[in-house]
């Protein structure tokens, strides 16, 4: 066996264990309540796995997206939800990718050891949706500090972050060549944000997922915490993009496997008609192909990862990865639900929990259509159709 693969192994069985403290109970009961896994992702963060990421200079695990998406994987196959906490590993790529060296000595080692939680990414917006080179929020320069006005949607974990990372508009649309141009990037600190410049209004929504509309009107963020250059903000982003799409991928095959093995095991176990319900090809057939498209999708999950961990391209990979997977997890949790039967509706089943957590992937962060259109353009040539 390789180092690599033992490494994995490792990994797998260390997240598995962590996440046998946190019981289906567990997760069934912040769903009821729509609480937040506080419990959990304490215990994540001081076994160091929201760390992956960040390098071992500054305090992390210092391991590639391939094993990022291994940890989260592992939480969504144990029953758990890395959505509360899956942010916390790679909102931070930005500044490690494009800060200064002086912004990654002061945030990375406290984002490394938990003491900092940036985990609230805040780029949609009410009004112009997936069209996010439009959006609206402006952070206009004032001396030492830039002021952002405008609103954010659908800003998940903002009550439970120290930091977020904001993309705003600093030179109007009309005054660029490129609608990608004259975006920014910037670490807000939420910590001390006052009041009537900075306001949250949670949604609720129909998983247990923190996410908010966020208000700012004239809100002061000092210059130094812009990432990188002014203006190109934009494409500072999509490298952490890929890496989302890739681990939410990752945590989307960890789901497909947790409801695979609920669908097996029930149709092993349920006679009726004197024979267990999975020998009728009727349930064992839409079981073996949701498995089929599972593993498929893993095949370019791990392709994606390779690719970014290589420094290579991975854009149309890290894309495919996310559709595929979200498709098969959806899949999954329809099939899962069927083979229960009546059982699949009751919430002590978990089933229903899954089905509607999964089937937000096929929305955010970015929803199928647009990756469908991202596919026909960027890497067929069709012609752009928006
Ligand atoms: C629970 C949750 C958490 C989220 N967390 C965050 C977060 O932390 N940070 C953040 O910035 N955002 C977050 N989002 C927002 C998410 O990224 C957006 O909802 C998503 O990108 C779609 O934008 P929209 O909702 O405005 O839909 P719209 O852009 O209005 O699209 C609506 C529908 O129309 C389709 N559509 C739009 N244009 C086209 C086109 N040209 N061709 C074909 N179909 C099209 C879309 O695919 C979609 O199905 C979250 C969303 C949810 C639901």
């Amino acid at each position: 066996m390789s180092a690599r693969t033992e490494l994995h192994d490792e990994l797998r069985r260390e997240v598995a264990a962590l996440c046998r403290r946190f019981p289906a109970e567990y997760w069934r009961a912040l769903d009821r309540e729509r609480a937040y896994p506080e419990a959990f992702v304490a215990a994540m963060t001081a076994a160091g796995f929201l760390s992956a990421l960040v390098p071992e200079q500054y305090g992390g695990l210092g391991l590639g997206v391939t094993e990022a998406s291994i940890i989260l994987e592992q939480v969504n196959r144990s029953g758990g939800n890395s959505g509360a906490c899956h942010a916390q590993m790679y909102t931070m790529g930005t500044v490690l990718r494009h800060g200064s060296e002086e912004q990654k000595q002061r945030y990375l080692p406290q984002i490394a050891s938990g003491a900092l939680r940036l985990q609230a990414f805040g780029v949609t917006e009410p009004n112009t949706g997936s069209d996010t080179t439009r959006l609206r929020t402006t952070a206009v320069r004032k001396g030492d500090r830039y002021i952002v006005t405008g609103q954010k949607i659908f800003i998940s974990r903002v009550q439970h972050s120290d930091l977020m990372l904001l993309l705003a508009r600093t030179t109007p649309l009309e005054q660029v060549q490129r609608r990608s141009d004259g975006l920014s990037v910037f670490l807000v600190d939420l910590r001390d944000a006052p009041a009537g410049a900075f306001s949250v209004s949670p949604i609720e929504t129909m998983m247990n997922h923190e996410t908010n509309a966020v208000f700012f009107d004239g809100l002061e963020v000092p210059a130094e915490n812009l990432i990188g250059e002014e203006n190109r903000g934009f494409r500072y982003i999509l490298d952490g993009m890929n890496v989302e799409r890739i681990l939410i991928a990752a945590e989307c095959i960890g789901d497909g496997d947790w409801c695979i093995e609920k669908a097996t095991s029930y149709a092993k176990e349920r006679v009726i008609f004197d024979r267990p319900i999975g020998q009728n090809q009727g349930i064992a057939f839409p079981i073996a192909r949701a498995y089929a498209n599972l593993r498929a999708a893993d095949l370019m999950r791990y392709r994606a990862a390779e690719l970014f961990d290589a420094g290579q391209p991975c854009g149309a990979e890290a894309n495919m990865a996310k559709l595929l997977a979200a498709d098969a997890s959806w899949e999954a949790a329809n099939v899962a639900v069927q083979t229960h039967g009546g059982y699949g509706f009751a919430v002590e089943y978990d089933i229903e929990r899954k089905l509607r957590e999964t089937r937000l992937y096929q929305v955010a962060p970015i929803s199928t259509n647009l990756i469908l259109s991202y596919l026909a353009e960027h890497v067929l040539g069709l012609p752009r159709s928006y």
